[in-house]
């Protein structure tokens, strides 16, 4: 690769250069969503933050096997084995099977991801669809000597785990400190240590999910999934491992624990944790009921909300802010965000009508290095913002004969927008997508017009009752026909 990229690791807690394992391919795994509920925005900024980390990758040349789960399972209330199943639960209240519960609310995540322009994954592994590897790799935490049974649940011995290894290694916390810090919950009569957490849980009778396996009839517990599917689709061994923060104390630190148990190797080399979405400085969480949904955005539904924003307005303000760093949720942000997102996006249709001179004012090289700096600093979007702000200033001025550019130097800041704007930010022109319709819609109808003026009425009605079902109603009138969304 010709770019050195920079990646801040949470393990070592410093900027590292970018190596892969494999190049050009890169194995990277995100966690993904716990399918109880609908995706709040919080959870939305730490897909946005991955998926511009898959396209950057991506545009730097790297083949990445991007890895993203569905939670179908096993997700307890408490991180810590304490509460009740968080799927089976809603599943109960709304009488319908945990499935249906899954089904509905994947279908809803992958509809916002879409309208966030998130690529999707490589491979989008679930829970329950490897419960036979996930037992395997119990198997193996048991021979290892990490892990112990009780009455049909198996735990991970931490304690014993920490005498050979570091337990507390992604966070750099040692045992005591974690020890002291830690309430005693769920499973607790049956655990060694208040430290250890369920490998695999006997299910209590009115449990929904369940499945056999050597030790009883139960499930498994949710940190194991992540390190089995990991395992299973990017190897012992891979690049990049991601998530929110949150997921750093608990979840990480015990994924770690179990891969190094299990096969004596650290998953991966870099982990990368983004930032929490905040409103009044407090992170946005569905349990702390300060939670807002992609959709109340999108159609401005939502008392708190001065107005709607596009998708795309929400996907660049989120980027507006590093991924590492917070950012506060609230309408002035918004609006400051929707103002910006429009001056790049009048800068970008511009583009197509600048005429070049014999001679330039600007050398396009330099800022697109510039962009590229930006990126390779642990994917810094808002200096690459700032950088195309600067190619939006040079468009204008070109635009308004200010400033001259050569044909050169007008090809590479056409390429520098369509690669920053569109491939690494992954940001879209709404309105262009809804300007084009009416020119589609009105030669649609001519087509149709014309059929029936030479009487070929089965086209006609086609065109007619086909637009019908997709949602457009043609009316004809003596001036005329015209067409309305329905
Ligand atoms: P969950 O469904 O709560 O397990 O969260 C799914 C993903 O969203 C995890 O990677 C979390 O770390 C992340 N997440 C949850 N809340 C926020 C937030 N307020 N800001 C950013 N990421 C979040
Ligand atoms: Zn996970």
């Amino acid at each position: 690769m010709e770019q050195k990229l920079f990646v801040y690791n949470t393990l070592t807690r410093k900027k590292e250069e970018f190596k892969a394992i494999n190049p050009p391919h890169v194995g990277m795994y995100v966690c993904g969503p716990t399918v109880y509920s609908d995706v709040h925005l919080g959870n939305c900024r730490t897909y946005i933050s991955f998926d511009l980390i898959f396209r950057y990758l991506s545009q730097l040349g790297y083949k990445v096997r991007y890895v993203r789960n569905i939670t179908d399972a096993g997700h307890l209330e408490g991180d810590a084995d304490e509460g009740e199943d968080k799927i089976a639960k809603k599943a109960k209240l709304a009488k319908l099977e945990p499935m249906e519960i899954v089904q509905k609310y994947t279908v809803g995540f992958h509809d916002v991801m879409e309208e966030l322009n998130i690529l999707p994954p490589s491979i989008e592994p679930t829970a329950t669809g490897h419960v036979i590897e996930q037992i395997e790799m119990i198997k193996q935490i048991l021979e290892s000597g990490y892990a112990y049974e009780v009455d049909g649940s198996v735990y991970f011995d931490v304690e014993k785990y920490n005498q050979n290894h570091d337990y507390g290694i992604l966070n750099g916390r040692n045992l005591d400190d974690l020890l002291t810090n830690t309430r005693a919950l769920g499973g607790q009569q049956e655990k060694r240590g208040r430290l250890d957490f369920a490998l695999w849980i006997k299910a209590k009778p009115e449990h929904l999910q369940t499945w056999p396996s050597p030790w009883s009839l139960g499930f498994p517990g949710w940190h194991l999934e992540c390190s089995a599917m990991s395992d299973k689709y990017l190897g012992q061994h891979f690049d990049i491992h991601g998530g929110g923060m949150d997921l750093v104390p608990t979840h990480h630190t015990n994924e770690i624990a179990q891969n190094i148990a299990c096969c004596g190797k650290m998953p991966a080399n870099y982990w990368v944790h983004t930032n929490m979405l905040t409103v009044n400085g407090q992170k946005m969480s569905k349990s702390l009921g300060n939670s807002f949904l992609p959709h109340e955005l999108f159609s401005g539904n939502n008392s708190i909300l001065n107005k709607p924003y596009s998708p795309m307005t929400v996907r660049f303000f989120m980027l507006q802010a590093h991924y590492r760093s917070t950012l506060d949720f609230g309408n002035e942000a918004m609006e400051a965000s929707e103002k910006g997102f429009k001056r790049l996006l009048n800068a970008w249709e511009l583009i197509d009508k600048l005429k070049a001179s014999e001679k330039s004012d600007v050398e396009i090289n330099l800022l697109m290095q510039r962009c590229y700096d930006a990126m390779n600093d642990d994917f810094n979007s808002p200096v690459l913002i700032a950088e195309l702000f600067e190619a939006s200033r040079i468009i204008n001025s070109v635009h308004d004969g200010k400033m001259k550019i050569d044909q050169q130097n007008l090809a590479l800041l056409k390429q520098l927008m369509k690669s920053f704007v569109q491939d690494v930010l992954g940001l879209k022109n709404e309105q262009a997508a809804d300007d084009d319709l009416p020119q589609v819609m009105n030669f649609i109808v001519d087509l149709r017009n014309e059929a029936k003026q030479s009487k070929d009425y089965a086209t006609s009605d086609k065109i007619r009752d086909g637009l019908q079902k997709i949602g457009f109603q043609l009316k004809d009138s003596k001036e005329g026909t015209n067409w309305t969304k329905i």
